[in-house]
């Protein structure tokens, strides 16, 4: 058994790197074309494989009708194990896809090993902020 018991997260702000960047972009051009994938609620319809069977990055918009999205990325390649994950608006989305804006605040976790970010001080990492129960 696992229990929440979450660390401190630092504010960080990153220069969206490349893989990210051509993501994005990605993502820009489905919402331009209002793409179902980008005008239906989800958390994954828009979605790009980098290598075969690993996903670069996925997300989707958070409510229908509304402009903010929600992504998950991979920081490295063919691994799960250190992922941003964080929101866009339709505009910040523009922005990055113009390339006008180029840095992310997010939140790290504090343990060096981990690599993960979120959009929120209070978000879980899956790998940091839960403890074993030890068994009676
Ligand atoms: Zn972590």
């Amino acid at each position: 058994m696992r229990r929440q018991a979450p660390k401190p997260k630092l504010q960080e702000t990153v220069k969206i790197p490349p893989r990210l960047f051509k993501f994005l972009r990605y993502a820009h051009q489905l919402i331009v074309r209002e793409d179902d994938v980008a005008t239906t609620q989800s958390d994954d319809l828009i979605q790009a494989e980098e290598f075969l069977g690993w996903l670069l990055a996925y997300g989707g918009l958070i409510e229908e009708g509304g402009s903010r999205f929600s992504f998950t990325y991979f920081s490295e390649p063919k691994q799960t194990r250190k992922s941003w994950e964080f929101e866009l608006t339709k505009e910040q989305i523009v922005e990055i896809a113009a390339g006008r804006l180029t840095e992310l605040t997010l939140w790290a976790c504090s343990s060096p090993d981990c690599g993960c970010k979120f959009q929120k001080p209070d978000d879980t990492c899956f790998y940091c902020d839960y403890e074993e129960i030890p068994a009676a």
